[in-house]
């Protein structure tokens, strides 16, 4: 009896022992293939799919209770000009998109081109999703700074305001959805991330400008208004452009091919580079 009871002790430390053995190299294959399978989905996860993760992660919450005060183009935290005594002047063209603006100014752009003016571009979604190729073709140009104009084109307000006779976002989470749609869609194409924002309208009050900022963007408006929504003639576009001085920032359209917009920009840019100023990319620059 006694020896039966050695024997079966035996056996239970002989299994719990080989158990011992096995469980912990199973343990890391499990391991093993779980982190490989997490490599493989990393690899083939685009880049939209992580950063709407990390959209998740930002704290909405407390924007949800805050009442602006303020409602325009030129609100608490929106940049207008380049902080600089130099002679330069940054010329921003907008792409708005959507049924009236969906052209695109092959002339303005062919000239920018040529006579090598560096400017900063500001893309809807809508005009992207239009043009991709055209829009490719300007992201490879180094003349040409590629900016964030929004996802369905609306003024940024956390309650629903209107610019223009268009309707607002009305909550942190849809000023998110607005930035953020289209920066996925331009990050995703260029692989590069925006850090520039501006709305469609240019309107926002100061509480969706703080949104943006946590977004890690930057507002950028304007001080010349260059072409009133490519409504302007090219003689109204010309002496508007001729208004700006040292850091202006001038904001004009390149989706009206038949606006006055082209003509005076070419106007302008001979006239300004006799007085001796320089055109350059917002990139890098000190904003205010
Ligand atoms: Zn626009």
């Amino acid at each position: 009896m006694k020896k039966i009871s050695i024997v079966i002790v035996f056996l239970v430390w002989i299994i719990t022992a080989c158990q011992t053995m096995i469980e912990p190299e199973r343990d890391e294959v499990d391991l093993d293939s779980k982190e490989k399978g997490e490599e493989t989905s990393d690899k083939i996860e685009d880049p939209v799919t992580e950063d709407e993760d990390d959209q998740v992660e930002m704290d909405l919450a407390t924007y949800e209770n805050r009442q602006p005060l303020q409602w325009g183009e030129s609100v608490e935290g929106v940049k207008t000009r380049i902080n600089t005594d130099e002679k330069v002047i940054a010329l921003t063209f907008d792409a708005c998109g959507g049924p009236f603006g969906n052209g695109y100014d092959e002339e303005l752009m062919n000239f920018l081109k040529e006579e090598q003016v560096p400017a900063t571009l500001f893309f809807n979604e809508r005009w992207i999703k239009e043009h991709e190729q055209a829009f490719l073709d300007l992201a490879n140009n180094p003349l040409f700074q590629i900016e964030n104009h929004g996802t369905d084109h609306v003024p940024l307000s956390v309650n629903g305001q209107s610019a223009w006779g268009i309707k607002g976002t009305d909550s942190p989470v849809s000023i998110q959805h607005e930035v953020m749609g289209n920066q996925e869609t331009i990050k995703a194409l260029t692989g590069r991330a925006p850090t520039l924002f501006r709305s469609g309208t240019a309107y926002y009050d100061e509480v969706a400008v703080e949104i943006v900022n946590e977004l890690g963007m930057e507002i950028v408006n304007f001080d010349v208004l260059g072409d009133a929504g490519a409504t302007y003639s090219a003689e109204q576009v010309h002496q508007a452009i001729l208004g700006a001085t040292n850091g202006s920032i001038v904001l004009l359209h390149m989706n009206q091919p038949d606006s006055g917009t082209a003509m005076g920009v070419k106007k302008a840019v001979q006239d300004l580079r006799d007085k001796g100023f320089t055109f350059v990319l917002l990139e890098g620059m000190d904003l205010k």
